[in-house]
């Protein structure tokens, strides 16, 4: 199954592309992730990246379409994938069709901006493995380190109160017009974000139950 998970930034795409993920054994793939990772290892991406993410910006179009053409040939892609954060733009979203990739269902995670600003406060990330974490709705089992991998958590640099509102922007002017495009293609699946994440999961199953 090709599955798109789209949404604000900080509304639960990555944790809800992760169990899904692990029900469905098919990879997740979070544009972001790489990109996270490349900046860390300084790869000539990550240096190009670094400017526009760590000031809540996008990647131009063409760097993020490269990063997704070279990933979904691998093999463990060819069962299906989730995509988290790809594409973002209609360009990317167009890029993906020229590349001859129909997802099956694409699942937007709806939740009020007020909400969001909240979440994103509350974030903790782990350097090492990239897993997510929240404070209040979804804490480490461990406290303050990582219950995979034992690393210290801490909190990205594009959560920061004044870069969450600029991400805010973007997502609106730039991604949100993505859900007409997908619902066009009768592919738009809503699904509420709710308070607890094992609900917001339920009802992600369901819809994606829903279109099979
Ligand atoms: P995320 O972890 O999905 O919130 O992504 C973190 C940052 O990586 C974003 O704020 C962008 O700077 C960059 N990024 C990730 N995915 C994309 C994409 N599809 N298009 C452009 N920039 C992206």
């Amino acid at each position: 199954m090709k599955i798109i998970f789209l949404g604000a930034p900080g509304a639960g795409k990555g944790t809800q592309a992760e169990i899904v993920s692990e029900r469905l054994a098919i990879p997740t793939i979070s544009t972001g992730a790489i990109i996270r990772e490349a900046i860390k290892t300084g790869t000539e991406m990550g240096l190009a990246a670094k400017k526009y993410t760590e000031a809540g910006a996008l990647v131009p179009d063409e760097v993020v379409i490269g990063i997704i053409r070279e990933r979904l040939v691998k093999d463990d892609c060819k069962n299906g994938f989730i995509l988290d954060g790809f594409p973002r733009t209609v360009p990317q979203a167009e890029a993906l069709d020229a590349m001859g990739i129909v997802p099956d269902a694409v699942v937007s995670l709806e939740v009020a901006d007020e909400a969001i600003v909240e979440r994103m406060g509350g974030r903790r990330v782990c350097d090492k493995c990239g897993a997510s974490y929240h404070v209040k709705y979804n804490p480490s089992a461990k406290g303050e380190v990582c219950e995979k991998c034992d690393n210290p958590l801490s909190i990205r640099r594009d959560d920061a109160p004044e870069v969450v509102k600029s991400r805010l922007t973007i997502y609106h002017e730039s991604t949100e017009p993505l859900k007409d495009f997908y619902a066009k293609k009768g592919l738009l699946r809503l699904v509420e974000g709710q308070e607890k994440l094992e609900d917001t999961t339920a009802l992600t199953l369901a819809a994606l139950e829903a279109g099979k």
